[in-house]
């Protein structure tokens, strides 16, 4: 058998961070960029004797609207359970989880993939965050910060559908967005608003066609996507070898060290620890209505993949400008206005709706590369200048006076400075096409005569002679004359 037959199998465990007002089993404020140490804390998530907790309602909300994004089944009767373990940053003793009957099940995600790969999604729950250890430096104690502690965590677990560590890293990317785009977790992974354990183990397929699973290696402290990659190729390629040399992989847990790019061994099995999970004695189960469940199906908005295939198709994008589009939910929605404006533009000036892709293509060109250059890829719509209204006027002036690129370049540029609407722009500045025949015969004229050897190439045939005299016009007129005028020129005095 060779090490080729091995199939890398990975499965992903992610914890997001949402962002409901309060925590969740307390009225303590959820925030999780307070800088003063214990300053949202209380006796319930101190865990205070005698305290009782009780469920934060939005968090069970957003919960459910990732499990019905996810195409997750609800379930209606769910509970919390108690998950025992000892750690000074976990005031209770144990965490508020979610064992058996956990909110959503069996759903799951396709990737954006030219051949569609569906991962199927084991479960969605919700749990409670736990404090964080404070080593302040060159000290020999360690201070404890409950601001986190209570702050409601949503956890998803994949069935092992993972085949590479760019499927995991692209898994992880559509469940950021997701998260984002329903407005329940800023998902910000530097941040530690989303955190990623990986498992991962070679399979291989049996005589009988099934896919039998090998022994699973947990990959833990994976806090970007780059990691998530890396450190999910180099456990494959590790395991790899190790079968190679007939040795055994090891269930064990490793962690991903960054510097060394390797993950390193944290602990084995045996050390694993047995939570003794029961219910939850302080809280009622939970029984959720069905029209609970309907109404926040239809509060759900456009989901990020169902954009991304709406805009490739109406506005004729291409996968990578789609991403941008997506990925910047505030660039997208800036985009689609700007398409509306340009919309009514066009019904206005009575152009005729067949020059619509003419349009919308200048329209996506300046968008895409001067525009975003502008923003040095920083946009936020508040902070942007250019009005939508602005951007399409711009568009629908370049389209029909044919202004050449420099040209149109220097005016988005000028609006992008000023936020001045582009016919101001043009007027108070004087940037405009040279109209003047005398004018562009004069420095058509002074071309030629400073390039007498592109001049000789011309005649003697050479074509791209004339195109290079066509950029010595254009660079004269700092742009003020279309390519079409200055070949059109250039033919007649040669
Ligand atoms: P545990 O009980 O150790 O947490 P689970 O069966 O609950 O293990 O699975 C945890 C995660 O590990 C899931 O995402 C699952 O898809 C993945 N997983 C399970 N078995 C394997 C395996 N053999 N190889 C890779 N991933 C696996
Ligand atoms: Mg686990
Ligand atoms: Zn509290």
């Amino acid at each position: 058998m060779t090490t080729k037959e091995y199939i890398p199998i990975i499965g992903l465990e992610i914890h997001a961070e949402l962002k409901t007002q309060s925590k969740m089993f307390c009225n303590c404020k959820n925030d999780p960029e307070e800088r003063q140490a214990n300053r949202n804390v209380c006796p319930i998530c101190l865990a205070h004797p005698g305290t009782l907790p009780v469920i934060n309602k939005k968090a069970v909300e957003a919960t459910i609207k990732v499990g019905l994004a996810l195409n997750c089944q609800i379930n209606q009767y769910s509970k919390f359970d108690r998950k025992n373990y000892f750690y000074p940053d976990l005031p209770k003793g144990y965490q508020i989880s979610q064992f058996d009957l956990p909110l959503c099940k069996n759903g799951y995600l396709d990737l954006p993939a030219k051949e569609k790969r569906r991962i199927r999604i084991r479960r969605v729950h919700l749990e409670e965050d736990t404090g964080r250890l404070v080593h302040p430096g060159s000290t020999n104690y360690s201070l404890v910060d409950f601001n986190r502690a209570g702050i409601p965590l949503l956890e998803l677990v994949t069935e092992p559908d993972l085949r590479s560590g760019l499927e995991a890293r692209k898994f992880a990317e559509e469940l950021q967005l997701l998260l984002r785009y329903l407005g329940v977790s800023n998902a910000d992974m530097e941040k530690g608003q989303m955190r990623i354990e990986a498992n991962v183990s070679l399979g291989r397929v049996d005589d009988k066609g099934n896919l039998v699973l090998g022994t699973k290696v947990e990959i833990k402290n994976l806090n970007s996507f780059k990691s998530v990659e890396r450190a999910i190729n180099y456990e494959v390629e590790r395991q790899l070898r190790l079968l190679e040399e007939n040795k055994k992989v090891i269930q064990e847990t490793r962690g991903w060290n960054g510097s060394k790019e390797a993950t390193v061994f944290q602990r084995a099995k045996e050390e694993a620890h047995d939570y003794r999970y029961f219910p939850e004695p302080d809280l009622p189960p939970l029984t959720l209505e069905s029209e609970f469940i309907e109404n926040i199906k239809s509060s759900l908005p456009e989901l990020p993949w169902q954009k991304r295939e709406r805009f490739k198709k109406e506005y004729n994008l291409n996968p990578k400008e789609a991403d941008v589009l997506i990925k910047n939910k505030d660039l997208g929605e800036y985009f689609e206005k700007i398409i509306s404006e340009i919309d009514n533009w066009i019904k206005v000036e009575k152009i005729d709706f067949e020059k619509w892709p003419e349009i919308l293509k200048i329209a996506k060109n300046y968008l895409f590369s001067d525009f975003l250059g502008l923003c040095r890829g920083q946009f936020t719509e508040e902070k942007c200048l250019i009005t939508p209204e602005n951007f399409a006027e711009f568009v629908l002036l370049v389209f029909q006076n044919k202004y050449p690129s420099k040209l149109a370049k220097a005016i988005l540029g000028r609006m992008f400075e000023t936020g001045k609407d582009p016919s101001r722009i043009i007027e108070e500045e004087k940037i405009r096409l040279i109209g003047d025949e005398k004018v562009i015969i004069k420095i058509v004229k002074e071309v030629i005569e400073e390039n007498p050897q592109a001049v000789r190439d011309f005649k003697g045939g050479k074509v791209n002679a004339l195109q290079f005299l066509i950029g010595q016009v254009m660079n004269k007129t700092q742009g003020r004359l279309t390519p079409d005028l200055a070949r059109k020129f250039l033919e007649d005095l040669l």
